[in-house]
């Protein structure tokens, strides 16, 4: 899965908004709704102001101004669906538009990927969670990638044994959609994680492309909110407004791979892609939180050396323990979890 690098350094960043207030409902009163082409949208003014996080927007071609003293801002590039939303590279269902010189998020935005990134402790039934089902991708005939260094689904299958201990050592249950190197279909991984008690899905994979021989970097995937496009496409199809299992969940996913996220920022240094929405079968059909890490490139030499280097995975494995480890703090405790760092640092 490709994303579209864009260049946010060399770009203008417009202060368009100041922490104003510390407002801690969603309460209608707080919002402008503006009705464009018949969607809901909100100034990022509005956003800004409701979360108390200053906010810019970056705009091609000019400086790039820096918040100096915020550590997670909000921000966003004037057209493009990618932001940084609380310390994470996000990228948002529908771009940033601008009418009357103000610029504008889509209420799907602020509902389904700004809300439960900027307070994941804030999501219903968030952290719920005594089992992970672990989900190493491929297997038997379905070899995934094969790279110069060895199969995808061998990699995949050793960092979910990696890490099935780490997790046990916390006092989680672990179920694997498989053990050994054998085909288990999409189907039947969705069931096992569905038949399994306050549980979540936490796919592994490694990624691979044709466009790009030097594109590197991990990327986590969670289902796409309905009635919007998925991260790799433009624009909407039949399917992104149906109804699926997944749908139920999708602010726990989300709030999930933020976890996953922030984790794999802090402890492995390779460029990250950010966290992306797909409707991959084993996201749409599962109705527990899931997402789907893409641990990085097989398809670049560089990287691809590294996920064949067994103490690599092993750190892979821990990093994703720790975020599965601090989802399930964000019930505990209902407060955002501990950063480990930040992009701007
Ligand atoms: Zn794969």
């Amino acid at each position: 899965m490709i994303g579209t690098a864009r260049c946010w350094l060399n770009a203008a960043l417009l202060t368009a908004g100041i922490a104003l207030a510390q407002t801690t409902t969603l309460a209608g009163s707080d919002w402008e709704v503006i009705k464009v082409s018949g969607h809901d949208y909100l100034t990022i003014e509005n956003i800004s102001r409701f979360y108390g996080l200053p906010a810019g927007v970056v705009v091609a071609g000019g400086e790039k101004i820096r918040f100096e003293t915020v550590k997670n801002p909000l921000e966003f590039v004037s057209g493009s669906r990618e932001a940084m939303i609380n310390g994470a590279r996000s990228w948002l269902c529908f771009p940033l538009i601008e009418q009357d010189g103000k610029y504008l998020v889509s209420r799907t935005d602020l509902a389904k990927t700004i809300e439960p990134l900027v307070r994941p402790h804030r999501v219903a039934k968030v952290g719920n969670v005594q089992t992970v089902v672990l989900d190493p991708g491929h297997g038997g005939y379905d070899k995934g990638q094969v790279s110069r260094y060895g199969y995808e689904k061998d990699f995949a299958l050793d960092v979910g044994r990696k890490l099935r201990p780490l997790l046990q050592a916390k006092g989680l249950r672990v179920i694997m959609t498989r053990e050994g190197d054998y085909f288990v279909s999409l189907e039947v991984r969705a069931k096992i994680a569905n038949a399994a008690r306050n549980s979540i899905f936490v796919s592994i994979h490694f990624n691979a492309t044709n466009d790009d021989p030097n594109a590197t970097g991990f990327e986590i995937f969670s289902f796409t909110p309905r009635g919007a496009p998925s991260t790799s496409d433009t624009a909407l199809t039949s399917s992104s407004y149906s109804m699926q299992p997944g749908s139920e969940v999708d602010a726990q996913s989300m709030a999930l791979s933020a976890c996953i996220y922030h984790s794999l920022i802090g402890h492995i240094p390779e460029y990250d892609r950010g966290i992306k929405r797909a409707r991959f079968a084993v996201l749409r059909l599962t109705k527990v939180p899931a997402v789907l890490i893409e641990g990085g490139f097989l398809t670049e030499r560089g990287e691809c050396k590294l996920i064949a280097n067994k103490d690599w995975r092993g750190k892979l494995a821990a990093a994703i323990g720790v975020g599965i480890e601090n989802y399930r703090t964000l019930g505990v405790r209902k407060q955002p979890p501990m950063r480990i760092t930040g992009h701007w640092a």
